[in-house]
């Protein structure tokens, strides 16, 4: 699992970062509330273990923002106090699951493989450079923008999305998008090929482009470094 954890506790950070490195796990970690909004992506993590006390504000805090901001990624709460009132925000704010230290090791393993296995049933967002694409919304995002996408949208993104630099041939695009049985116009493709770059203008999303290639479909790239496509 690729994790990321919020704490600034020095000790629990190096108990952490070795235990579940130990574990094959990577782990990257921001030791202040402002660090983790302004620098991570919930959608890069498989999960996150975000601390109640920060040093800057409070975890919860910083998860009601990415909530709001439509992250999706499962997150682990948690808390050396322990009151149910916590608990209860967290919860409400949108944490997935809630541990109290001092924790056994074996638990907090276990618990993030469950949110692990939750999440990719869930299908998380997936991201493309600037963009993420959130399957269970349905949306397309980027920081705090959000397209929503039709079902025959979301559809024919997802299709270009499963192998982004590789030109996808137009006939798989529509059976994939359409369905095997489609003998509409095939023109329908470029309709919506122009929907979805309409959708990418708004977000603003100059690294990711739709690239016609001459006799054979579409393909998506996009940048990694969020420079235009
Ligand atoms: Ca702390």
């Amino acid at each position: 699992m690729k994790l990321l954890l919020v704490e600034d506790e020095e000790k629990m950070v190096s108990l952490l970062k070795q235990g579940l490195g130990e574990e094959g796990h990577t782990v990257e970690v921001f030791t202040s509330g402002r660090c983790a909004l302004g620098k991570g992506a919930p959608e890069d993590y498989d999960v996150v273990i975000l601390d109640w006390s920060l040093p800057d504000m409070e975890g919860v805090s910083v998860l009601r923002q990415w909530r709001e901001e439509g992250a999706r990624t499962p997150v682990l709460m948690l808390t050396a106090r322990g009151s149910t009132g916590e608990k209860v925000q967290g919860l409400r704010a949108g944490a997935d699951d809630y541990l109290v230290k001092p924790f056994d090791f074996d638990e907090l393993l276990a618990r993030l493989e469950a949110l692990h296995r939750r999440g990719e049933q869930q299908g998380g967002p997936v991201r493309l450079g600037s963009v993420a694409l959130d399957p269970r919304r349905r949306v397309l995002r980027r920081e705090t923008r959000e397209e929503s996408l039709t079902a025959r949208e979301f559809a024919l993104f997802s299709a270009l999305a499963r192998e982004p630099g590789v030109p996808q041939v137009r006939a798989r695009l529509l059976s994939q998008a359409w369905g095997p049985d489609f003998d509409g116009s095939a023109n329908v493709l470029e309709v919506y090929v122009g929907y979805l770059r309409t959708k990418l203008d708004r977000l603003g999303a100059e690294d990711v482009s739709i690239r016609a290639v001459r006799g054979v479909g579409y393909m998506l790239l996009f940048s990694e470094r969020g420079g235009a496509a």
